[in-house]
């Protein structure tokens, strides 16, 4: 038996086990494919939302709070498993300067550093982007981290746990709370059906966390008048271009499209926002479309080669505020899910509320908006 079991081994529920796992408990991480290649490996790494005056007082709680957090993490994670998950504070240019006044009273508000630049500091900065900016918000504490290695140095950093199992190949079917000692999940792993028992269970499977807990709450009757957990996906493509020479200091917004200079002369260029249940085909249209934007803002990858293409399911969620907490109607299931474009920025902060409330700690951020137990408003989904 195991005091904790976590279904989904994304960013999300990795770092959920840490947390757990510094607290002195045992847990048993389980992933239907490998930890940590869905969204988590497809996404970008922009330790930022895009525009984060847009946001509500709930996503940018987290993310302030997650953004204190990220260096010690990274220099941990490094320090404990030889990873560098290369968190690098490069800054964020955000060309046309959009909202700027909103930008300006929401850096003054929560202290977090946004400057307006002219086209001469823009292009002092950086000497590759197309002729014709004027003006752009500079963000400079705006970091970039290397998310598959992310993964990679959390995935390490947990499965050196003793108090830890990590089993990969393994999807909960179904679960069974009737004994008041421990819930008993179905799970088929390696293609073979078992049981798992745990003191409790918690959900981090990212844009399936709807359809899994919505088929749990189903199983035990419940109604669908109950406040349900709406995570759906949003499908992302994104693009990698090799360069012969550094291209970039930092990350360029422009238009809701952004390129991210990696090391070694890499260059992410995202993201699409596609609605297509849970479809990951990547297609000719959204590459010409993402090339456009890309040779738009520094027509130089014009020249460069474009080395990989892929998809990732975001998890989408109303007006993108994640779901931490106790789950509807289920004895002691608890879930973490519904990050929507900003599972990466977000997860430390989000992983540590969700342990508080397991743990019966004080949290230091207000649970209240994140709620599972609350209806929302499903206008502005996935937003
Ligand atoms: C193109 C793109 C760009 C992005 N860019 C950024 C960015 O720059 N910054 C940022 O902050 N965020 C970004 N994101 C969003 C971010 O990637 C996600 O919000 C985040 O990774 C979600 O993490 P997760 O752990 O909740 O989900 P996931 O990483 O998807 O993990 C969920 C896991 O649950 C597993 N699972 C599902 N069902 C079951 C089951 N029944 N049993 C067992 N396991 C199960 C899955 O296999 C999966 O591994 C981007 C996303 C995309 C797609």
């Amino acid at each position: 038996m195991t005091d904790y079991l976590i279904v989904g081994a994304g960013v999300s529920g990795l770092l959920v086990a840490r947390e757990l796992l510094a607290a002195g408990a045992t847990v048993c991480l389980i992933d239907r494919n490998e930890a940590g290649r869905e969204a988590s490996w497809a996404g970008g790494g922009i330790v930022s939302p895009l525009y984060p005056w847009r946001y509500s007082e709930a996503v940018t709680a987290l993310a302030c709070r997650a953004q204190d957090i990220y260096p010690r993490l990274a220099a941990d994670l490094l320090n404990e498993t030889g990873i560098d998950p290369q968190y690098r504070e490069c800054g964020l240019l955000m060309l046309e300067a959009p909202d700027r006044q909103q930008a300006l009273d929401w850096s003054s508000r929560y202290s977090r550093p946004v400057q307006l630049w002219d086209e001469q500091r823009i292009y002092d900065h950086e000497k590759e982007l197309a002729p014709g900016s004027v003006s752009a918000l500079w963000m400079p504490s705006v970091a970039n981290v290397r998310n598959p290695r992310l993964l990679q140095a959390l995935r390490a950093s947990v499965i050196s746990s003793n108090a830890a199992v990590l089993k990969e190949h393994c999807e909960l079917l179904s679960l069974d709370s009737s004994d008041t000692h421990a819930i008993t999940a179905c799970v088929r792993h390696n293609g073979v059906v078992s049981q798992i028992h745990a003191g409790s269970v918690i959900v981090t499977a990212g844009a399936w966390t709807g359809q899994l807990i919505a088929g749990l709450q189903s199983d035990i009757g419940m109604g669908t008048a109950e406040p349900r957990v709406q995570v759906a996906p949003v499908k992302g493509e994104m693009l990698l271009y090799r360069t012969d020479r550094k291209l970039l200091n930092g990350i360029v917004l422009s238009n809701g499209r952004y390129l991210i200079p990696r090391e070694d002369n890499l260059i992410l260029a995202g993201s699409t926002l596609e609605y297509s249940d849970f479809d990951k085909t990547i297609t000719e249209q959204a590459r010409s479309s993402l090339v456009a934007s890309a040779v738009n803002m520094v027509p130089a990858l014009a020249e460069s080669t474009i080395v990989a293409q892929w998809a990732g399911l975001r998890p989408g969620s109303p007006a993108g505020v994640p779901y931490i907490g106790r789950v509807q109607g289920l004895d002691n299931v608890f879930v973490n899910a519904g990050h929507f474009r900003n599972g990466l920025v977000l997860a430390p902060a989000s992983a540590k509320l969700l342990a508080d409330i397991v743990l019966g700690r004080v949290p230091d951020i207000d649970p209240t908006p994140y709620d599972p137990t609350r209806q929302r408003e499903s206008a502005g989904f996935g937003s």
